[in-house]
C-alpha cells in the first residue's frame, strides 16, 4: 500500500509543465516548390515540418512548423504523451489499490452511530 502510495507521487512529481502539452504529431513532408529550374522537379523536394492533429470527426489539420517552432511543438508533444503515459501508470496504480482495499475488512467506526442527521438539531 505504501509503495503504491509513494510511487504515485514520484509519478506525479516527474510530470512535465502541463500548459505546454500539445497533442499531434510532428512530420516532415517533402515539398516540391514548382519551378521548374529548381533541383526538387526532379530530385529530393525541400523539407518542410508540420504538425499534425485529427480533430474531431477524423478531420486533420496541419500547421507548417517554422525551424524556431520545430522544438517548441516537439516538445509540447512529448508532454503530452509523457500525460498520457503518466494517467495510465497512475490509473494502474489506483486499480491496484482498490483491490487491496477491498479485501480489507471495513473496520467497525469508532464513532457512535447518529440516528439520523435530523436528531441532531435542536
Ligand atoms: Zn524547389
Amino acid at each position: 500500500m505504501r509503495r503504491l502510495l509513494s510511487r504515485r507521487r514520484r509519478i506525479l512529481a516527474k510530470l512535465p509543465p502541463l500548459e505546454e502539452v500539445l497533442r499531434g504529431s510532428v512530420i516532415v513532408r517533402s515539398l516540391r516548390c514548382g519551378k521548374p529550374s529548381c533541383h526538387c522537379a526532379e530530385g529530393e523536394g525541400h523539407p518542410a515540418t508540420y504538425l499534425s492533429v485529427t480533430l474531431a470527426g477524423g478531420r486533420t489539420e496541419q500547421i507548417s512548423l517554422p525551424a524556431g517552432l520545430v522544438p517548441v511543438a516537439e516538445r509540447g508533444v512529448a508532454y503530452y504523451r509523457a500525460w498520457w503515459a503518466a494517467i495510465e501508470q497512475l490509473s494502474a496504480i489506483n486499480r491496484d489499490l482498490i483491490r487491496r482495499r477491498r479485501r480489507q475488512p471495513t473496520r467497525p467506526s469508532r464513532r457512535p452511530i447518529r440516528r439520523s442527521p435530523r436528531s441532531r438539531r435542536p
